[in-house]
């Protein structure tokens, strides 16, 4: 018999979903979380169809809808009028919307929930490695004794150093450019905005967002802000650049933004964000898995990461019966062609809208637009977007 409960490294989307998905099948977890009190904070996630579908068959999704914000079209152009991307969800399903959301307010449904389950929660217990035989896994505990357990599976974000102790061929390579983003107080009129994104070039990215509200105590709706910027000009932006400016240069590219940013006074307000590319040959070795950002990490322009990560825990419970090897076996096979599709996705567009390149958003600028209002292609990039692609020409993900 394999040695005590399955041990989850993280508590963000990732791990707790599956922590919480596990648990609902019975299985006994351990979730171990290197921050000591999880705090909801975060900026604003746009949860896709395929996300939605996994909080609803947790039972989470009526109060997700509560809380955040119903987005029905993505809409970018560029400064002189330029429609770059303009997406309708109801031309993928006449039914389908975006739900854009506050990720505090996703992480305290998710908490809400491993509370409910009685899931064992370690604080302020950082992972520091991991040894597994054929018996089960032994983790090394920052400052204290090994815990054992029957498997092991890591969410703990991009920049993990555990996934380096799988014997798995895999790269994380930091991306290039980052940005910052808060959550503002909507002011009159913003609320009815839909996700909104202003270009020039692919250096100078504005993205808007209506989130809703972080908790059911709040009266008023925010709006996510978000402001790309090299990696390079990110450390240290508001000693070097300083808050007034980085304003001047949102509202030079969008100036309908002037009554949003009125409310943004601190640069402590803004919250810095960094991603990596993460590629793994396969996500399991033994009895260790790799799930959400750990094992697939990607920029966030295509807006999957945390619906990834849901779609993870959910289709790790459905495998779950035998022995932890061969339900990760299982798992890595079953969620292949979803994960090779968006990796790639992410990798081939996120220089179009992220870079100092100078032809490929010439040609986005000039062909997007153009290509979306062709039945087809729009179909395909809906699809993209709705989180349900499995390959470049057909396959749909079925949850
Ligand atoms: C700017 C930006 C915008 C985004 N927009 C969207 C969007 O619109 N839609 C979408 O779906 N996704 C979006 N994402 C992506 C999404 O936020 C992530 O994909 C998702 O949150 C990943 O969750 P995760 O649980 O895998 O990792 P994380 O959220 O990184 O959680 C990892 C956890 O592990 C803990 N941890 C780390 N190391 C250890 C250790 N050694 N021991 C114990 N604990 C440890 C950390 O403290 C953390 O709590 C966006 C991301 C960014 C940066």
């Amino acid at each position: 018999m394999p040695d005590g409960s399955v041990a989850i490294v993280g508590a963000g989307v990732a791990g707790a979903a599956a922590a919480a998905r596990l648990a609902e099948r019975g299985i006994e977890v351990d979730v171990y979380e290197a921050v000591p009190e999880p705090r909801p904070i975060g900026a604003g996630l746009l949860l896709q169809p395929t996300g939605q579908r996994v909080l609803a068959a947790m039972g989470l999704l009526d109060e997700a809808l509560a809380l955040g914000t119903r987005v029905d079209r993505l809409f970018g152009d560029t400064p002189a009028g330029r429609t770059v991307l303009d997406m309708s969800y109801r031309r993928f399903h006449p039914e389908a919307y975006g739900l854009g959301i506050q990720r505090g307010a996703l992480m305290g449904l998710l908490w809400g929930r491993l509370r409910e389950l009685g899931v064992r929660w370690h604080c302020g217990v950082a992972v520091d490695g991991f040894d597994q035989d054929v018996r089960g896994v032994t983790l090394r505990l920052a400052g204290r004794e090994t815990e054992r357990h029957s498997a092991l599976v890591l969410a703990n974000g991009s920049f993990s150093r555990l996934r380096e102790g799988m014997n798995v061929g895999q790269s994380a390579r930091p991306f290039p450019w980052g940005a910052v983003w808060t959550v503002l107080p909507a002011p009159a009129g913003f609320a009815q905005i839909e996700l909104r994104q202003r270009f020039r070039s692919a250096s100078q990215m504005l993205g808007l967002m209506p989130v809703g509200r972080a908790t059911h105590a709040d009266a008023q709706s925010g709006v996510n802000l978000f402001w790309s910027l090299p990696v390079a000009e990110l450390d240290g932006w508001s000693t070097r650049m300083g808050l007034d400016r980085l304003k001047q240069q949102m509202a030079e590219l969008f100036p309908d933004v002037a009554p949003l940013i009125a409310g943004l006074t601190d640069a402590a307000q803004l919250r810095e964000a960094r991603y990596a590319d993460v590629w793994m040959r396969r996500w399991h070795d033994g009895r260790v898995l790799a799930i959400g950002d750990c094992a697939h990490g990607m920029s966030p322009q295509l807006g999957q990461g945390a619906n990834m990560a849901l779609i993870d825990a959910h289709e790790l419970a459905a495998e779950v019966g035998g022995d932890w090897p061969q339900v990760f076996e299982r798992y890595t096979r079953r969620r292949r062609a979803h994960l090779r599709f968006y990796g790639q996705a992410s990798k081939g567009l996120t220089p179009m809208f992220q870079s100092h390149a100078v032809v490929a958003p010439w040609l986005r600028d000039r062909f997007f637009g153009w290509g979306g209002r062709l039945p087809y292609i729009h179909q395909q990039s809906i699809a993209t977007l709705a989180g349900v692609k499995t390959g470049w020409l057909w396959g749909r993900l079925k949850l």
